[in-house]
């Protein structure tokens, strides 16, 4: 069945509404009919089952048959905190983290970030992110289309740390030592309650890795550095890795 996020102005108690690319997608693409079913997603994790009643390139209107709680969300909420790589790597990194689960994004600059950031440019790539996002969460039946932050500073990431259950950055030095993400996560699961959602900070440098400082600024805020093995990832490479890893540590792939 096809699947929508609509917006809530998409939403009544008996009624969905898709309306632009949503719409045209529907009744173009699809040639979707009066009767056809497909499905529609508040983004936030409540999905509604719909019927076409009034099918239009312009403009689709369902009448909703089932609601129910999407069932595709990770129970650990990893946020990707993810240094700016060059070129469109951010959207590589976006596309398949919302296909592995992450929760969000939130792009950095750091040291060694090698890119010549643009401020004037920023709103426009912000908004070809979340919009990579959004398609990723359809394809990938999410229940939530993850969010993407503005471009932050070093500093700013560091403030916002106390707000998670735990802060893991990736540093390829502990993989070299043989230091690794596994310990890290089975202390964190066990330590965790039954049907508990935590939030967690997962923080990849760019391409020329966290400078030291950087490293040490991190576990003083109340990071953990972790390792993802002996090998050097790249850096659009990283988070998919310990995406998978934790997903694997946290149940989502059963056991
Ligand atoms: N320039 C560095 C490599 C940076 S790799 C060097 O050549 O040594 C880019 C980012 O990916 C790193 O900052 C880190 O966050 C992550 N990364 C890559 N390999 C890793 C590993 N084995 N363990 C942990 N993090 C890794």
């Amino acid at each position: 069945m096809q699947r929508y996020f609509v917006t809530p102005a998409g939403l009544t108690e008996t009624e969905v509404v898709l309306e632009g690319d949503d719409a045209r997608h529907l009744a173009t693409v699809m040639r979707a009919k009066a009767g056809d079913p497909f499905v529609a997603c508040d983004g936030e994790g409540t999905e509604y089952v719909a019927e076409a009643a009034e099918v239009s390139p312009g403009r689709v209107v369902g009448r909703i048959v089932q609601r129910r709680a999407s069932a595709s969300e990770m129970r650990w909420r990893v946020t990707v905190a993810q240094s700016l790589p060059k070129g469109d790597k951010l959207e590589t990194v976006i596309q398949k983290g919302t296909e592995a689960g992450a929760y969000a994004f939130q792009p950095f600059l750091s040291r060694r970030t090698v890119v010549q950031y643009d401020d004037r440019k920023e709103a426009k790539r912000v908004e070809r992110w979340r919009k990579i996002a959004k398609e990723a969460a359809e394809q990938a039946h999410r229940g939530r289309v993850p969010e993407v932050g503005a471009v932050a500073s070093w500093k700013a990431l560091l403030a916002g740390f106390a707000e998670y259950d735990a802060v893991w950055l990736c540093y390829e030095e502990e993989g070299r030592a043989g230091v690794g993400l596994k310990p890290v996560l089975r202390a964190f699961g066990s330590s965790l309650g039954e049907g508990e959602t935590p939030n967690l900070l997962l923080v990849v440098g760019p391409e020329g890795g966290f400078a030291p400082e950087e490293a040490e600024q991190a576990i003083a805020a109340g990071a953990a550095c972790v390792g993802l093995g002996r090998r050097i990832l790249r850096t659009e490479t990283a988070a998919l890795v310990a995406l998978a890893a934790i997903g694997y540590e946290s149940g989502e792939m059963g056991g």
